[in-house]
Order: structure tokens, then C-alpha cells, then sequence
């Protein structure tokens, strides 16, 4: 059984994650990773709990990713009961990346998870910080480009927040700062930016499986998803329309030398028996 690696999206309220970081999960997901969305609140303060809970729990089974809760109070989270639940989930998860809500952040729920989520992961090697639509004077440094079907698969995913998404207009947001973000290596496509707080570069040049591999033939964040097998997907349900997404060019070349190699070392190995054998 294949052993996934983990990825620990912290969001303080329902709908910070995905809107965050959906983008990166579902390539994540595609790449051979398993994903946790950790929603701090209820998201009390923006509506009904109940119908908040039940949007991220849909939300997340769009994007195919497992959904936690902290169960602290909207609007009111400590640090110190903040601190506890994330020291518990880290844990039981040992993340290998972790994203949070960047520190500077107009929200003070925002701020106290992002940083005490610094606190209790002071021990782990990776921690990126995500943008949304309350973050102050967001620098990024690193970013991943949300190709079309990613995309449409975020946007529907963030639609389950309905109760959120006519209030605040976040669809508006994601594909508004997508675009900025792209700009100007990917300017026809969408992006998620990113500011490290710090990264294990080894993380990209260890895959999951040997079919990942390929996922890493070019050491670039930006390239995370290429090369991912579609049959990885045949158990995630939630996941169909990624199967339409279009393989790139760059994508055949690498199966095709793949294959190459593969029937060489083939024809190699025969040949060689043969000869010990005559
Ligand atoms: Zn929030």
C-alpha cells in the first residue's frame, strides 16, 4: 500500500482553506499526497454552524481532501486553546507541508492561528503561508499555476460555501488575485502565490511513488502536477473532471522516453540471458 505523504491546510474559519490553498490541494491530491483541511471554528460569527460545517464538509468533498475541526469560538480563538488543537493534529498527522494564513492579516482570528500555528510547528521543516481576501501587504515567493479544469474544480468547490460566497463574493476573489498572481510568466492561467516561512527543497525530489517520478523531472514548483498518471484518480470520485484535464506536450515526451528506456533495457537484459544461456 502506497504510503501518502501529508499535507496540513489550516484555515481559522470554513471556506479559509480552499480558498487559500484549494488549488494546491487538488494537484497535491494528483501528485499521490493525502490532504487535511483543519477549520479551527465553526464559522459562528458568518452564519449558521450547522449549514457552515455542512458547505466545508462539501467543499472538501469536491476538492477529495479530509476535513478536521479545532471547534474553537469564531472571533474569539486564543492562542493558547489554538496552540493545544494544533499541537494534537500535528501529532496525529506529521505533516510533510504545512499552509497557514500569512501573519499580517486584517483578521484577527487570521493572525492568532497563523501565528501559533508557527509556535506549534516549530519542530517541521516546511510551512507555507496562504493569501485571502483580508491579508496585508501579501510578498509572495512562490507560486503554482491552476491550470483550466483545476480551476473550474476550486471555483465549484468554493460554491458549496454558499452562505459565504453571495456575502463576501469570493469566487470574485479567487479568479481576480488567480490572475494578478499569474502575471506575467502565466499570464493566460490562474495562479495560488505562496511566501515561505521555510521549505524543504528535498520535498520536490522525493515522490510518492515511482509513477510521481515524473511529477519531478523538473525542479520547479510551478510543475508539481506534470507527468501525474490518471489512473491515480480511478478511487476518487470526487476528482472526474481532472480525468478531462489535457496532458502537455512535455507530459509525452517524458512517458514516451519512459517507455523507450523501458523497452531497451528489456531488449538489453534478453539479449544478455540469451548469450549466458548459449
Ligand atoms: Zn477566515
Amino acid at each position: 500500500m502506497t504510503k501518502h505523504k501529508i499535507a496540513l491546510i489550516v484555515g481559522a474559519h470554513p471556506d479559509d482553506c480552499v480558498l487559500g490553498a484549494g488549488g494546491v490541494s487538488i494537484l497535491l491530491i494528483r501528485a499521490g499526497w493525502r490532504v487535511i483541511f483543519l477549520t479551527m471554528s465553526d464559522g459562528e460569527l458568518g452564519g449558521n454552524p450547522t449549514v457552515r460545517i455542512s458547505e466545508e464538509n462539501e467543499c472538501a468533498r469536491t476538492l477529495g481532501v479530509h476535513v478536521e475541526y479545532g471547534h474553537l469560538p469564531d472571533g474569539n480563538i486564543t492562542s493558547v486553546e489554538a496552540v493545544k488543537v494544533l499541537e494534537t493534529k500535528l501529532t496525529e498527522h506529521r505533516p510533510s507541508l504545512i499552509f497557514v494564513h500569512a501573519p499580517a492579516d486584517s483578521h484577527k482570528d487570521h493572525r492568532i492561528v497563523s501565528k501559533s500555528l508557527q509556535s506549534a510547528a516549530r519542530r517541521y521543516s516546511s510551512i507555507l503561508f496562504y493569501e485571502g481576501p483580508s491579508s496585508v501587504d501579501f510578498k509572495p515567493a512562490m507560486r503554482i499555476r491552476l491550470e483550466a479544469c483545476v480551476r473550474e474544480l476550486k471555483q465549484q468547490a468554493l460554491l458549496a460555501h454558499l452562505s459565504q460566497s453571495t456575502r463576501v463574493r469570493t469566487t470574485e476573489w479567487i479568479e481576480a488575485t488567480g490572475r494578478y498572481r499569474a502575471w506575467p510568466h502565466f499570464a493566460d492561467d490562474c495562479c495560488e502565490a505562496f511566501v515561505p516561512l521555510r521549505m524543504d527543497i528535498g520535498l520536490l525530489l522525493n515522490p510518492v511513488s515511482p509513477v510521481d517520478t515524473l511529477s519531478y523531472v523538473v525542479p520547479h514548483v510551478d510543475q508539481l502536477a506534470l507527468g501525474t498518471d490518471m489512473n491515480l484518480l480511478s478511487d476518487l470520485t470526487s476528482l472526474e473532471m481532472l480525468k478531462d484535464c489535457p496532458v502537455s506536450r512535455k507530459d509525452h515526451v517524458l512517458f514516451f522516453l519512459g517507455g523507450l528506456l523501458s523497452l531497451t533495457l528489456a531488449f538489453v537484459f534478453s539479449w544478455s540471458s540469451y548469450l549466458v544461456t548459449a
